[in-house]
């Protein structure tokens, strides 16, 4: 992995973005503003899943009083999404907005950005100057829509910069893997300002995700991106969860004990999948207390079972009519494979003196 590249550091709210700072985690609420109690829960939620920047739609002057309640309610900080009006910018940032997001690609004259940038400036807010392909002018039609993206944002910067405005995040997003890849590595060589990465429309199911994970891993891997969202045609509960688990895979962030399981083979001498299913379901009460490092292995068999997961700290191994219960790659206990993963949390408890 890339050493991460230095960004300048932005706070919206309590959550600094850029430089060192962890990648942080945001989504948005699907819940419309005017439906205020069920917003309130969703962002409560997203609190509890690990969400840290709430991002929510601000559509039009009737939303006004949700918005507002929203930013003294929320738990999380509030940046406020913004398309077409820029009048709605000004409301939001009036209302204590700590961030907003605009497109340049539907906002783009410049007398009504420069009054979004003069209030900005009153007030500290954040602009993430935020593009997608969805939204390219049509001037820009014929151009490569890398291209397109990238000089849509590179003009907005500069105009910002001439009002000696940088309190900047920038973003741009295809629905693409290929595309966000290669608008945000020549982004992060332009710019120092941090990247908001994610990549957009990806779908439904397994093929969102999979494009999720490759457009925003590829980056994280070149050392690009201070801020991500996974965007799901699902609940924001499941973006976040799958963010974390793109971070932690990378072993950028740590969230919870990792679970290594093999993925069988003609040698598993028990349902693996059974066993990740029940040690999962064992470890949501213990996982607060077990340190985030914590790898646990359920291999199928012991001919590679305790080798394969020789790096794990805690582990079981299938055998012939028996399961192994090993830590550090030793085996402890020899035990039935209906009493596994009893075994295995008693080993892990004991451990972390839990019992
Ligand atoms: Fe196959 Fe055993 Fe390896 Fe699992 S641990 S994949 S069962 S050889």
């Amino acid at each position: 992995m890339k050493k991460r590249k230095k960004t300048k550091i932005i706070k919206i709210g309590g959550i600094a973005i850029g430089g060192n700072n962890a990648i942080a985690i945001q989504s948005m609420l699907k819940t419309p503003l005017l439906q205020y109690k069920k917003v309130l829960r969703e962002v409560f939620q997203l609190k509890k899943a690990g969400c840290e920047i709430l991002r929510v739609a601000f559509k039009r002057k009737e939303e006004e009083n949700a918005l507002k309640s929203l930013l003294s309610d929320s738990p999380l900080p509030v940046e406020v999404d913004i398309h077409f009006d820029h009048r709605l910018a000004l409301k939001a940032i009036d209302l204590g907005a700590p961030a907003i997001r605009i497109n340049p690609g539907n906002i783009r004259d410049k007398k009504a950005l420069k009054t979004i940038v003069k209030k900005a400036k009153e007030n500290g807010s954040i602009i993430r100057v935020g593009a997608n392909v969805g939204c390219l002018p049509s001037i820009t039609e014929g151009i490569k829509r890398t291209e397109a993206l990238i000089t849509l944002i590179s003009n907005t910067v500069s105009y910002l910069e001439s009002l000696e405005f940088y309190n900047i995040i920038l973003s741009a997003k295809s629905d693409s893997v290929v595309e966000t890849y290669f608008v945000n590595m020549e982004l992060s060589k332009r710019f120092a300002y941090p990247l908001h990465i994610g990549v957009t429309a990806t779908g439904f199911g397994e093929n969102a995700i999979i494009k999720s994970a490759l457009g925003i891993g590829a980056l994280l891997l070149q050392g690009i991106g201070d801020t991500i969202r996974v965007s799901l045609t699902a609940s924001s509960l499941k973006e976040v969860k799958v963010a974390k688990t793109i971070l932690s895979s990378l072993g950028l962030r740590q969230f919870e004990a990792e679970i290594i399981s093999c993925p069988m083979c003609g040698r598993a001498e028990v349902d693996v999948n059974k066993l990740v299913r029940e040690l999962k379901s064992a470890l949501k009460n213990l996982s607060p207390k077990i340190k985030a490092t914590t790898r646990i292995a359920i291999m199928g068999c012991e001919v590679n079972g305790p080798g394969e997961a020789r790096f794990a700290d805690f582990g079981i191994a299938g055998g012939k009519a028996k399961v192994a219960v090993f830590s550090s790659g030793r085996i402890v206990k020899i035990v039935e494979e209906k009493d596994a993963i009893k075994e295995l949390i008693q080993l892990i408890s004991e451990h972390y003196a839990l019992v």
